[in-house]
C-alpha cells in the first residue's frame, strides 16, 4: 500500500510499504477515506520527537471503511468509523475510569522506560506517534491495523460526510475536553491562547457550555478571524499588551478560567530526547512556556487554568507563587477521546457543532508532504490539512 513514511528532519515521503494485516484477535483493519495532518505531526516533521525511526508510518487523526476485522472485534466488514488516537484496552484500572489516554496496557513495555523516567509511570499508546508511544504505524496511508478495534473507533451513519466527523480521531475532543477542564459556569470570561485547530474547538466548546464571554489570543490574522466568526473577541499579541487587555475586558479583576492551546509547538519533546539531555539542558525550555505562564498571570484569583497544549518535558521559571497564591485550578492531559465521542457525534448530528469551517486544503495522499510543508511554512493560510487516499490530483 501507499503510505506516509518519516525518513528524518522535514523528510516525509509517500512510499511503498507493506499491507497492515490482524495480528491480535481483536484488530480490525481499516481502508482509509480520509485522514489529517496535525500541529503535533509537526513535532515529528521537525525531528524533536526521539524514538520516530525512518520508515515510521504517521498519522493519528483519521477515518474509513472496515475491510478485515478479527474474532474478538465488534466490528462489521463495510462500516464507515471514526478512530481515536489514542489506543485503550477498555479493560485496565484507568480505561475502567474513562481514563483513555492513560491505558495501561496498550503500549508494550519495551518501549516504556523514557516516559515512565520523565513521568513517574509510562505513557500509554498512540497512532504513528513514535515508539516512545508504542510505534505503532500510523493512518497517513491507504490502511491501517486498529489494535482493541472494539474499544476505540466509533461507527458513523451514512448522512454525515468524512469532512464532518473526521475530527472526532482527536482535535475535536481536545477542544472539548480543553474546554471541559476549564469547568466554564455560565457568565464565565474565558481566555484561549492559540488559534490553532485545538483552540478553535476549544473556543467553540466553551460557548457551547455557556461563557459569556469569549476572548482568542494569536497573531495570525485568518486564525483570529476564524476565532471571531465562532463568535470570540480577540487579541492580536504582536499589537496589544494581553495583560492589560484582559484587565479591561474582565472588569478589573483577571478572566475566569484560562486555556492554553499552544503547548511547546516546535520545542514538543525536544528536551526529553534523553534523560542526559533534560539533566544537562533544564532551563531550556523555560520560554517555550510563555503562553501558559501568561495565562497564570492573567486568570483571576481563584481562577482555573487547562492545557490542552502538549508539553513534553520540563521548565523553570515556573510561577509556583502565583498558583499556590491565586488558588488556581490546573488540569491537562492527553485526550480521553473514547470518553467523548459519543456525545460530540451527537452534537454534530443536531447541528450543536460545526467541524468544518477550519479545513483550509484537501490533498490527495500522494501529495502528503507538500501537506506537511505548507502547514507547517504557512499557518496563516493553511488552517487544517485533509489528505484522502485515491483522490484525484
Ligand atoms: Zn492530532
Ligand atoms: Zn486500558
Amino acid at each position: 500500500m501507499r503510505a506516509l513514511t518519516w525518513h528524518g528532519t522535514g523528510d516525509v515521503r509517500v512510499d511503498t510499504v507493506s499491507d497492515p494485516e490482524i495480528i491480535n484477535s481483536r484488530d480490525a483493519i481499516i481502508k482509509i477515506t480520509s485522514t489529517a495532518i496535525c500541529g503535533s505531526d509537526l513535532h515529528l516533521y521537525d525531528g524533536v520527537i526521539p524514538g520516530v525511526k525512518p520508515g515510521d508510518v504517521l498519522g493519528h487523526e483519521f477515518m474509513g471503511e472496515v475491510v478485515e476485522t478479527g474474532l474478538g472485534s465488534n466490528l462489521k466488514k463495510g462500516q464507515r468509523v471514526v478512530v481515536p488516537f489514542t489506543i485503550s484496552c477498555g479493560g485496565c484500572f484507568h480505561c475502567k475510569q474513562q481514563q483513555y489516554s492513560a491505558c495501561d496496557n496498550s503500549n508494550p513495555v519495551e518501549k516504556q522506560d523514557m516516559s515512565a523516567t520523565l513521568y513517574g509511570q509510562p505513557m500509554s499508546a498512540l497512532f504513528g506517534y513514535s515508539h516512545l508511544t508504542g510505534g505503532y504505524s500510523g493512518g497517513q496511508a491507504e490502511y491501517v491495523r486498529v489494535p482493541f478495534s472494539d474499544v476505540g473507533p466509533i461507527v458513523i451513519p451514512d448522512h454525515l460526510d468524512d469532512d464532518q466527523v473526521l475530527f472526532l480521531s482527536d482535535i475535536l475532543p481536545t477542544g472539548w475536553m480543553g474546554a471541559e477542564n476549564a469547568d466554564i459556569q455560565p457568565d464565565d470570561t474565558v481566555a484561549v491562547w492559540g488559534c490553532g485547530p485545538v483552540g478553535l474547538f476549544a473556543i467553540q466548546s466553551a460557548i457551547v457550555m455557556g461563557a459569556s464571554k469569549v476572548i482568542a489570543i494569536d497573531h495570525y490574522p485568518n486564525r483570529l478571524a476564524l476565532a471571531k466568526q465562532l463568535g470570540a473577541q480577540t487579541i492580536d499579541f504582536r499589537e496589544t499588551d494581553v495583560r492589560e487587555a484582559l484587565m479591561e475586558m474582565s472588569g478589573g479583576i483577571g478572566v475566569d478560567a484560562v486555556i492554553d492551546a499552544v503547548g511547546m509547538e516546535s520545542h514538543g519533546f525536544a528536551i526529553d530526547n534523553m534523560i542526559d539531555v533534560v539533566k544537562q539542558k533544564v532551563g531550556m525550555g523555560f520560554d517555550r512556556a510563555s503562553a501558559l505562564k501568561q495565562a497564570i498571570l492573567a486568570v483571576r484569583f481563584g481562577g482555573k487554568v487547562s492545557i490542552p497544549g502538549v508539553y513534553g518535558g520540563m521548565s523553570d521559571k515556573w510561577p509556583l507563587g502565583a498558583m499556590m497564591e491565586k488558588g488556581l485550578q490546573i488540569r491537562g492531559g492527553q485526550t480521553h477521546v473514547q470518553k467523548y465521542t459519543e456525545d460530540l457525534l451527537a452534537k454534530i448530528e443536531d447541528g450543536t457543532l460545526d467541524t468544518t469551517f477550519l479545513i483550509s486544503h484537501r490533498l490527495p495522499l500522494e501529495q502528503a508532504a507538500e501537506g506537511y510543508k505548507n502547514f507547517k511554512e504557512q499557518q496563516n493560510e493553511w488552517t487544517k490539512v485533509i489528505l484522502k487516499p485515491g483522490m484525484e490530483n
